[in-house]
């Protein structure tokens, strides 16, 4: 039976200022949320600050992103052994932020995979397809393909201590959601794909549906036999809606 996952990736948002009676009022409604574990991605420079506020709660705090090095000569980065430091759980990979604006591609998201793995985080690996490439029917071979990337450098069991967020870029920050069947269909695929090589890590990992979830179309999208919660992006920035989506997972 697969715990369902609602994590919120607050991206570059968020102030001193505001994280506090954020994550307050998500506190607040924690209580009532029993089902769903629950994470918060705010940017690195928070991470300390959220994490302080979460002690003792059973919300989880992950990183957006992670530097495929441990350490070295290596500026602006921040490694998996740093998060650690700082009790992160989660670390997103691959978000198609970092692919589309930062031109992150299948061989680095692979490495930030598994730089997460040996430091012992538990690395959200998104998936998805360009609007494009969906309207020329290549959803399936480009989310093979990212899911290959990581399975030939780290091997299936990898997938073991992950999750997978089937985020279609279309639907990221959009306001356009894939529908429910949409939704189902891809991760009824990623859960074969893995299965081909490893029947049980397919049955027990954890695939997120991420792409303008709203408290309006959560239940309907979490409903889906193969989706297991959602990686939630606008809505977690607002208590009440994340609260809600939480509730419905
Ligand atoms: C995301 O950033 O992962 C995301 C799903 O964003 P949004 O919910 O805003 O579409």
């Amino acid at each position: 039976m697969r715990r369902a996952l609602v994590a919120g990736n607050w991206k570059l948002n968020g102030s001193l200022a505001t994280i506090q009676p954020l994550i307050k009022t998500i506190l607040a409604g924690i209580e009532r949320i029993q089902q769903a574990e629950i994470a918060v991605c705010p940017p690195y420079i928070y991470l300390p600050a959220v994490q302080a506020m979460l002690m003792g709660s059973p919300i989880a705090v992950g990183a957006q992103d992670v530097s495929d090095q441990d350490s070295g000569a290596f500026t602006g980065e921040v490694s998996a052994p740093m998060l650690r430091d700082f009790g992160v759980r989660y670390c997103i990979v691959g978000h198609s932020e970092r692919r589309h604006i930062y031109g992150e591609n299948d061989a680095l998201t692979a490495r930030k995979f598994a730089a997460a793995r040996r430091s012992e985080l538990w690395p959200i690996l998104c998936v998805g397809e360009l609007l494009e490439e969906r309207e020329q029917g290549n959803t399936e071979q480009v989310v093979a393909r990212q899911l290959d990337a990581v399975i030939h450098l780290e091997g299936i069991s990898a997938f073991r201590d992950a999750v997978i967020a089937y985020e279609p870029v279309w639907a990221i920050g959009t306001g356009k959601t894939a529908t429910p069947e949409q939704a189902q269909a891809v991760h009824a695929f990623i859960r074969q794909r893995l299965a081909a090589q490893d029947k049980r890590i397919a049955e027990n990992v954890r695939i997120l549906y991420g792409g303008s979830v709203k408290a309006d179309n959560a239940s309907k999208l979490f409903s889906q036999p193969d989706v297991d919660g959602g990686l939630i992006g606008g809505a977690s920035l607002k208590s009440g809606e994340f609260l809600a989506i939480c509730g419905a997972a």
